[in-house]
């Protein structure tokens, strides 16, 4: 028998419910599930809860529906369940008391009564004085609460801060970036006021007892990690792997945000029309290569089965990737025109439904859609392209709006044309593309010696009211004989003609 590769890795994504999720959230998920689905592990979501003040309402729901609307469902979480739970960190607060205690009775951490006036005056000093030694100045350590409660800058209920050594180590080991070295930290508040942890106890003490192999967060979080390290040697835990990965860019190179660019709000790419295939497709090719082919070339259209097969951390590029929405584009329009007809119909509708363009869909606008997807499909490049490319089929024959520039640019001759076409359509008993075809040809270029280009233009623009359409005999098909000559009447009528 041979022996696995990897040891089955537990992976993790941790988002704050503090806004609608920010699109690393999902990039950070893409590699977590790789990792666990390549060494046969489990991927989990933890809610981090712990900062109140920021709590944003349906926040944690749009985490939970766009991780899995993205394919990256997690194996345990606070709606799936699993053996670690529970899995948000607001439920969890009687778990982090007890290493609290330990830190204090070991001497690692120690409290602290100082008002946050007192902490906002210092902090004004040190940047006053351009001091090199900044953070906390440690003026609980070692006082009782009597004490500190002589000394001006106190404040009812402490807070617990991490005794920082002055040998702590600032290197790491990291699975992408090999040895990292971060700046010192100060002495870390780890409780508090409230009784809530802060996030740097919380990470630790649940990856721990969530069996959490591989830690894998933006490099954001660099900087925490060596307080991280220490907060596992003093606790006994077994230390995780890191891995910290680069963070997305926009154009400009800077730090990609919500509030500067939409792309950063994971819901807008399903709100506008996005496929999470491609989607997922081009997160895979952030800041890692493309497959290369025996022959050489390069292909960026790579499954997630793929993508993890070959998966390897020490391939990713710590560079911060560009995040280029046109790259994004190309993609999804590749990724729309692989689908079945029936699947990508099925998608338009439900897009529709989802942005709330439409309120429902009955049988037969579901029918016209399925019949109508391969007219626009060659032009799509987001799922909304769709409905307004196929809104004239939809349209009662006497509401379709006829562009007046459209029926401006028709030739004199139109009207002639018009009724040649009508008389040629009437007569046609198989209504389907190629006859239609056929039937037009013979009525209009060889009856009346039209140039092609001239001779369908009239009935384009009365058939969809506009100059340029889909293919203008597959949507005469979709329509029917009487709903086409209807138009063309209706057309006819505008410009004057056609009288009985
Ligand atoms: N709650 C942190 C965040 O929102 C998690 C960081 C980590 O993965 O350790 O980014």
């Amino acid at each position: 028998m041979t022996e696995p590769a990897f040891a089955p890795a537990r992976t993790r994504v941790a988002p704050s419910p503090t806004g609608d999720p920010h699109v690393g959230t999902a990039y950070m998920a893409l590699f977590d599930l790789a990792w666990a689905r390549k060494t046969g592990g489990a991927f989990v979501l933890r809610i981090e809860d712990t900062d109140r003040a920021r709590l944003v309402e349906g926040s944690e729901q749009q985490i939970f529906d766009s991780l899995k609307w993205l394919g990256l469902g997690y194996d345990e979480g606070p709606d799936v369940g699993g053996e670690h739970g529970p899995y948000r960190q607001s439920e969890r607060l009687e778990t982090y008391r007890p290493f609290v205690d330990q830190l204090l009775a070991d001497g690692h951490a120690y409290y602290c009564w100082c008002s946050s006036e007192r902490l906002a005056e210092l902090r004004a000093e040190q940047q006053a004085s351009k001091q090199s030694v900044t953070g906390y100045d440690r003026r609980c350590l070692g006082l009782t609460r009597e004490q500190r409660a002589e000394l001006p800058g106190f404040s009812e209920a402490p807070v617990v801060r991490m005794l920082v050594p002055d040998d702590i180590e600032l290197d790491f080991d990291d699975i992408i970036r090999g040895r990292v070295r971060a700046p010192r930290p100060d002495d870390q508040v780890i409780l508090k006021a409230d009784g809530f942890p802060t996030y740097h106890l919380a990470v630790v003490v649940d990856d721990h007892l969530m069996g959490i192999t591989t830690v894998v967060r933006g490099e954001e979080w660099i900087s925490s990690t060596p307080k991280h390290v220490l907060l596992y040697r003093w606790l006994g835990f077994e230390m995780p792997q890191f891995a910290h990965m680069p963070l997305l860019r926009n154009e400009n190179k800077s730090k990609i945000s919500k509030r500067k660019n939409p792309a950063a709000r994971l819901l807008w790419f399903r709100e506008q029309g996005y496929l999470p295939e491609a989607l997922r497709n081009f997160l895979q090719l952030l800041a890692y290569p493309p497959v290369v082919e025996d022959d050489g070339s390069e292909r960026e259209v790579v499954s997630f089965e793929e993508f993890i097969e070959g998966f390897d951390w020490t391939r990713i590029n710590t560079v911060g990737p560009i995040f280029d929405v046109k790259k994004l584009d190309w993609l999804n329009g590749l990724y729309i025109r692989n689908l079945p007809t029936d699947e990508l119909a099925e998608r338009i509708i439900e897009h529709q439904l989802h942005t709330g363009a439409w309120a429902e869909v009955d049988d037969a606008t579901r029918e016209l859609v399925r019949r109508a997807t391969p007219l626009v499909s060659q032009r799509m490049t987001l799922l909304g392209d769709a409905a307004p490319a196929m809104a004239f089929l939809m349209s009662p024959d006497d509401d379709l709006v006829l562009d007046e520039a459209a029926v401006a640019s028709l030739n004199d001759d139109a009207t002639q044309v018009l009724e040649a076409g009508i008389a040629a359509l009437e007569g046609l008993d198989d209504f389907t593309a190629e006859p239609i075809q056929a039937a037009l040809r013979a009525a209009l270029v060889e009856g009346l010696g039209q140039k092609p280009k001239f001779a369908f233009a009239p009935l384009r623009v009365g058939v969809s009211g506009a100059k340029v359409s889909p293919p203008l005999f597959e949507s005469m098909e979709i329509l029917g004989k009487d709903s086409t000559v209807a138009r063309l009447r209706r057309l006819l009528a505008t410009l004057g003609g056609g009288a009985g």
